[in-house]
């Protein structure tokens, strides 16, 4: 059993998971599900990406460790919701912009393959879960985070699509890039979070496996449903 998902007890409400590779379409396809049953969105890799981001700032090793995992604990990581989106705060302030830079994306596979500051970050994970139903996204939520989903999906792509939407958020964000740039760093980021030692991406045997390359968004949502709905 992995050391990670030694604490199942927690009291939860309802809780699909979604996992896949970086440009999978989780995390629009998890928003929208969310929105549309009433359930809170844990985006799992923004968690990460914040605590790089913070890590960057204050000029902290992404290669230490122990530092790293002390941070995680106390970092007080905050999600809110409006009208315009769902957004990230450390202490107050709004970082959901300064998570999405390259320089965060080229750090945080190192920042999150870490076993300690994995270990902090499931602990908050699973808090989320605690007072009312989520859809939770990233890379270990149904094999580690969430072994006991009510509902586990695989969301998977080729890489030349996963590459052209980061692409496009990329352009909508205001930043620079090209194809083949963003293709090599998808193929990084997956040999890195699939290769990893501690819960590395992989599928979870009663994982639904939904292939995006060729569906909309709004395709990927209505299956989601469909299959939350026939499952309870
Ligand atoms: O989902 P997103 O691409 O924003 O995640 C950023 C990175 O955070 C991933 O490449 C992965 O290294 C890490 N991550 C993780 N476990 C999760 C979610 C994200 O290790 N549950």
């Amino acid at each position: 059993m992995n050391n990670l998902s030694h604490n199942n007890s927690v009291p939860r409400g309802k809780v699909i998971a979604i996992d896949g590779p970086a440009g999978s379409g989780k995390s629009t396809t998890a928003k929208i599900v969310a929105e549309r049953l009433g359930f809170t969105y844990l985006d799992t890799g923004a968690m990460y990406r914040a605590l790089t981001y913070y890590a960057l700032e204050n000029k902290i090793n992404p290669a230490d460790e122990k530092k790293l995992a002390e941070i995680a604990e106390q970092l007080p990581l905050e999600f809110r919701r409006n009208d315009g989106g769902d957004f990230i705060y450390i202490n107050g302030q709004d970082i959901s912009s300064e998570i999405r830079t390259p320089e965060v994306t080229k750090n945080v596979s190192e920042v999150s393959a870490h076993l300690l500051v994995r270990q902090a970050m499931v602990a908050k994970q699973k808090e989320f879960a605690k007072d009312g139903s989520i859809v939770a996204e990233g890379r270990d939520t149904t094999t580690v985070v969430f072994p006991d989903a009510d509902l586990k999906i695989y969301m998977d792509a080729s890489v030349k699509e996963r590459a052209r939407r980061r692409l496009l958020d990329l352009s909508n964000m205001g930043i620079e890039s090209n194809l083949s740039e963003q293709e090599q760093d998808i193929n990084r980021r997956d040999e890195y979070d699939s290769g990893r030692q501690h819960s590395p991406l992989t599928k979870a045997e009663d994982a639904v496996v939904i292939d995006t390359t060729n569906l909309t968004i709004e395709e990927q949502v209505d299956r989601i449903v469909e299959l939350f709905q026939a499952s309870r």
